[in-house]
């Protein structure tokens, strides 16, 4: 079990060497289908291009990162044991593609779990997620992407100080698509994409 307290979950190798740039995915709606509160492996439907995305990225030298609101958990809808389950689950189907950690949330405003029933700087749009992983695994995050399918993962991104952001279509971003057009992104180049593996083949 890699919870940090009741909200906070983060597993993740050891950082090597100097800085290097990372890519940090959403999971639902980027890498997986959204269903809304996946917490079922007989829900978990991966996005077709999302295997070989990871695995070009790993042939690249590039770690990838997940980072992943789960305010199913605040509200009570299920547990981190459900949480590790459905992970592992997903990461065994985008084999030989691995992750270098995996960051989540489960801190909500309207959490029903008394404990959790706050706002947490490691939510998005806030950049806690990928500042705590920056200083983890060494990453140097104004040359590091991210790609979400809301507009707060791209506000996350802008916030965390990211070289670039990409939002992509499937999940709820044809959706947010457009509200992008109000973000002020400054210096983080923000595009839009058809699925992860556009938003892949954009980013190397
Ligand atoms: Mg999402």
């Amino acid at each position: 079990m890699a919870a940090i307290d009741a909200g906070l979950y983060r597993r993740a190798s050891g950082r090597c060497g100097a800085l290097r740039p990372a890519v940090f995915l959403d999971r639902d709606g980027v890498i997986v289908e959204e269903v809304g509160y996946l917490h079922k492996v007989e829900d978990i439907t991966l996005i077709a291009s999302a295997p070989a995305a990871v695995a070009r990225l790993n042939a690249a030298g590039v770690p990838v990162v997940v980072v992943t609101n789960q305010a199913g958990i605040g509200r009570g809808y299920y547990t981190w044991t459900d949480f590790e389950r459905v992970q592992a689950e997903i990461e065994a189907r985008l084999l030989p593609g691995v992750v270098a950690g995996v960051w989540a949330c489960g801190y909500h405003i309207d959490g029903e779990v008394a404990e959790l029933r706050k706002d947490h700087v490691w939510r998005k749009p806030h950049p806690g997620m990928l500042l705590d992983a920056a200083e983890v695994l060494g990453i140097d995050l104004s040359r590091s992407w991210l790609v979400g399918d809301k507009v707060i993962d791209i506000e996350c991104a802008v916030a965390a100080g990211l070289g670039g952001a990409v939002l992509v279509r499937t999940g709820y971003g044809a959706d947010h698509e457009p509200k992008l057009a109000a973000l002020a992104a400054g210096c983080c180049a923000v595009s839009v994409a058809d699925d992860l593996g556009a938003a892949v083949a954009r980013i190397l």
